[in-house]
């Protein structure tokens, strides 16, 4: 039974994927600010991978300087905006909230993070400049948030900084992944164009890097090359009737959700294939936009799945159904798809099982690959000496975020395989840090 009606204007839309994390207002945010106990070494700071100075935000909120909260976490984090509402807070700072022990709500960080730094952003408020002039450039592929956290970092420290963007839209998938229920498009690009708009980067949209001949041209022209392009296009499955019409990757299906919103239409039955937070995401997306029956189909089992216990939640509470340890073996449909066909699985000797005999089909009329995205291989091997290791992550010293051609740094989903914003952002600024000791030892 649908929870959501399909939405067929844009409130509509807006309607079925309100913000999980709204807004606070001036009450909210001085009242749950009131609430931090400023702990000494305080455990929060330690759960957050950029390393905010969590409780001196805090106290800055309370005591009505939100600008130089703003300026507490961008200090840390260059999207900081961002990841106050789509950072998995449960398991990171709010996860490490001393609160946690005593049974109490712990204290809502992220939304006093996204309170501070909206109020920065929409008073257009100037609390950075580009640092003095050093005559040197840094070529950034990808403007992600690995590679936007890298150039602001990057102009800081007084270099010329020029983005190569395959892309029309900066932010990579915090704009085009990203559930709308965590973050709204205007909210991504708002804080963009906020830190472009102080510290003056360049970015050349709709140029991807994909020859020799474009490398090379870097190499001759930039002092240093960061390497921020994410993760590819979803992986192959590689069953039988994977290429009929109606067979989607879920990275592909969410960046058109993103982009067209209510013109999507996502038929009746949806079949997700996958257990990771995507495969969490594209389901409950499914459902918000109107589909009647969402089955999430996993190999494993549910205690397995890779995604975190509240996206499984949220999915569930949208009306999302979950089968597990059953594995896909067929793709069924003349000239689109019509179910698939799996085959249930178990567990032997530490290793899944297919279970002879076991085969059932699930008749739908979308299926969603949630299995993994491809890497970026094929420009890796464009680079001379560029080391990458056994699951095509680039290798990099875990200090510099310099890889094994000194030229070239890297850092976010194309190091650790795919993470989170939070920790894409720290590689950027710790890369730039890295090219900055590089180039002036
Ligand atoms: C469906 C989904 C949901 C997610 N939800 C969350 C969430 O709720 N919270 C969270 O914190 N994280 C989430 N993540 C993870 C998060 O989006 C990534 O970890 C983060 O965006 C990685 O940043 P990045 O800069 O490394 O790569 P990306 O964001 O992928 O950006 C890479 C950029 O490089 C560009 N590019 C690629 N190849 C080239 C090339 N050859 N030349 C030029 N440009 C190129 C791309 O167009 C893109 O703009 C989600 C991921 C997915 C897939
Ligand atoms: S960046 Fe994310 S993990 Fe760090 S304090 Fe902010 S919301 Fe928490």
């Amino acid at each position: 039974m649908a929870e959501y009606k399909r939405p067929i204007s844009e409130s509509e839309f807006k309607k079925n994927f309100k913000l999980k994390k709204p807004l606070m207002n001036d009450t909210e945010a001085f009242y749950e600010s009131s609430r931090c106990l400023f702990c000494y070494d305080a455990p929060c700071i330690e759960a957050c991978p950029t390393g905010i100075d969590i409780p001196l935000f805090i106290k800055q909120i309370q005591t009505k300087n939100a600008e130089g909260a703003a300026k507490t976490i961008y200090d840390s984090n260059w999207l900081g905006n961002a990841c106050g509402t789509i950072c998995p807070t449960g398991v990171l700072c709010e996860g490490a909230c001393v609160y946690n022990h005593q049974d109490v709500q712990p204290l809502q960080i992220g939304r006093l993070q996204n309170y501070a730094t909206t109020s920065v952003i929409d008073a257009d408020k100037k609390l950075y400049e580009a640092g003095t002039a050093n005559g040197l450039k840094i070529a950034v592929i990808g403007a992600g948030p690995a590679g936007i956290a890298c150039a602001c970092e990057a102009r800081v420290l007084g270099y010329e900084v020029d983005i190569f963007e395959a892309k029309e839209n900066p932010t990579g998938l915090t704009v085009h992944g990203i559930a709308p229920y965590k973050i709204t498009n205007e909210e991504v690009l708002k804080e963009f164009s906020f830190l472009q708009n102080q510290l003056g980067f360049t970015v050349h949209y709709n140029t991807a890097i994909t020859t020799t001949a474009q490398i090379k041209d870097l190499e001759a022209n930039y002092d240093a090359i960061f390497i921020g392009v994410g993760l590819g296009k979803t992986s192959k499955l590689g069953i039988e009737g994977e290429n009929i019409n109606g067979v989607i990757g879920a990275v592909e299906f969410i960046e058109e959700l993103r982009m067209k919103h209510h013109l999507v239409q996502v038929p009746p039955k949806v079949i997700v294939l996958g257990g990771g937070n995507t495969a969490m995401d594209a389901a409950s997306e499914a459902a918000r936009m109107g589909a009647n029956h969402v089955t999430l189909a996993y190999r494993r089992s549910k205690e397995e799945k890779g995604a975190y216990e509240f996206e499984y939640d949220l999915a569930k509470s949208a009306g999302v159904k979950g089968i597990f340890n059953c594995s896909p073996v067929e793709i069924i449909g003349k000239n689109n798809v019509e179910g698939v066909k799996f085959i249930k699985t178990q567990k032997f000797e530490g290793k899944l099982h297919p279970v002879q005999g076991t085969e059932f089909i699930v008749a739908c009329d979308l299926v969603i690959k949630a299995t993994g995205q491809a890497k970026q291989g094929d420009l890796y091997q464009l680079i001379d000496g560029l080391e990458i290791d056994n699951k095509t992550r680039i290798t990099i010293n875990s200090e510099s975020f310099q890889t094994s051609n000194p030229k070239y740094f890297a850092g976010g989903d194309a190091i650790n395989g795919g993470a989170e914003v939070v920790n894409a952002a720290y590689d950027g600024k710790m890369a730039a840090q890295g090219i900055h000791q590089w180039l002036t030892k």
